[in-house]
């Protein structure tokens, strides 16, 4: 879908965002929350997005026990932290141009 592609920059920009929160974040969690920004998202299509933000070094997961089932847990790593910063400037910039 062509405005996915369009919007993949903030979906990534959203899950640096929340891995960068000191409890991270996990899959579903992310949908609900992407959901509730009116990005519907499939797992299908997230978790490869992150599988990918790992094998990047920008999130590290952890696997946490949750109710007797294996809950991965991501956070941000420094390079990851790095990105974040980075895509918030451009945001930053973008946002202050294309709203006026
Ligand atoms: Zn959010």
């Amino acid at each position: 879908m062509y405005q996915r592609t369009l919007l993949m920059g903030f979906i990534r920009a959203h899950i640096l965002h929340h891995a960068s929160q000191p409890d991270g974040m996990y899959g579903s969690w992310m949908i609900e929350e992407l959901k509730g920004h009116g990005y519907g998202m499939s797992p299908g299509t997230l978790y490869p997005i992150l599988h990918r933000l790992e094998k990047d070094g920008a999130l590290k997961a952890e696997e946490v026990l949750v109710g007797g089932k294996i809950r991965k847990v991501y956070r941000t790593t420094e390079k990851g932290e790095e990105l974040l910063e980075m895509m918030k400037r451009y945001i930053r910039e973008l946002a202050r141009e294309v709203l006026d």
